[in-house]
């Protein structure tokens, strides 16, 4: 059994070496894959309950990694994170998405103002660099700064005056801002007094079984409340069926994302589903 035990350790051993050189690995091709057009931007739809008429979208990233395939941003934005490599990565993204929703913007395809949310993760917020990079988007594409939303978690700005600042400076620009993931964290209340943020996006985690747990509906009611009590917009994510999205709406939620209306689609594929919009 000890032999047992033993060989299992080196296995074992063996195993997060290989982790751990497999994470530089990575690492290293996750800074090439910027110059290498690796990386791409899908664009997830954001409906008005009701009518499903387009809000805007959501740019997500992509990496089509040369011989590992997709993979999720969940796996390599942390990594990113960690690196360093959020910050150009970041840049880009956002460059990319503006240019996309200014070319919306200018075809007047919402035949209203569109909004462009795009994720920003702490490291970037913090970058001294972030808000000039943030306006510089803005006037290189022609985008209405009211057109951008910037999404930040709680997690990102949390006990962060750096973070803060960034936030202020960002709506000074006049973008929009989204606490995203809303609820998940700790901290999300006391947030709401030093952020000045627009929109609060209901975490899936409180869609996922609305209709079957009350206590999910019930902090989906209190979100909605605070929110109107607030003046916020609220966006719930996360929204497979048209249960879920009956039972939002009648909580009063106005606008939401999720597989019911869109997947997350490519820039042309997103620029069609602004025509021809379902009622749902
Ligand atoms: P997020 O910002 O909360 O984005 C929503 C995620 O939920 C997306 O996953 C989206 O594809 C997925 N989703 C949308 N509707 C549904 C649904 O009905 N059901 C389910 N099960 N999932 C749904 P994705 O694209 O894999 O992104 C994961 C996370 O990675 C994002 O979560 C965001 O935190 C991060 N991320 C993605 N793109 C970027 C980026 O450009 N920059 C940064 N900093 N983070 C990003
Ligand atoms: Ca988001
Ligand atoms: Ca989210
Ligand atoms: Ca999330």
């Amino acid at each position: 059994a000890k032999d047992r035990g033993k060989g299992h350790y080196v296995c074992y051993t063996a195993d997060m070496g290989q982790r751990i050189q497999d994470a530089a690995d990575l690492a290293t091709q996750l800074a090439a894959a910027v110059d290498n057009a690796e990386l791409s931007v899908v664009y997830q739809p954001i409906v008005r309950l009701g009518t499903g008429r387009l809000l805007g979208t959501e740019a997500l990233v992509r990496w089509r990694h040369p011989r590992r395939g997709l993979i999720s941003p969940a796996d390599f934005i942390p990594l990113a994170e960690e690196t360093g490599l959020i910050v150009p990565i970041g840049r880009w993204v956002l460059g990319e998405a503006c240019r996309r929703a200014a070319e919306w913007w200018r075809d007047q395809l919402a035949g209203h103002d569109l909004v462009m949310a795009v994720n920003v993760a702490g490291r970037q917020l913090r970058e001294p660099g972030f808000v000039a990079d943030v306006a510089a988007a803005l006037a290189e594409s022609g985008l209405p700064a009211r057109c951008l939303s910037i999404e930040v978690t709680e997690t990102a700005v949390f006990d962060d005056e750096r973070a803060i600042a960034a936030l202020h400076a960002l709506r000074d620009l006049g973008v929009m801002l989204a606490l995203d993931d809303f609820g998940t964290a700790s901290s999300s209340l006391g947030l709401l007094l030093t952020c000045p943020v627009t929109t609060l996006k209901l975490d899936r985690s409180f869609v996922e079984s609305i209709t079957t747990v009350a206590r999910q509906e019930a902090v989906a009611m209190a979100v909605i409340q605070m929110a109107n009590a607030l003046a916020l917009n609220a966006v719930a994510e996360g929204v497979e069926t048209v249960e879920q999205a009956a039972l939002l709406r009648g909580l009063g939620y106005r606008y939401a994302q999720g597989y019911l209306f869109s997947p997350p689609v490519p820039a042309d594929e997103a620029a069609k589903l602004w025509a021809g919009r379902q009622p749902c």
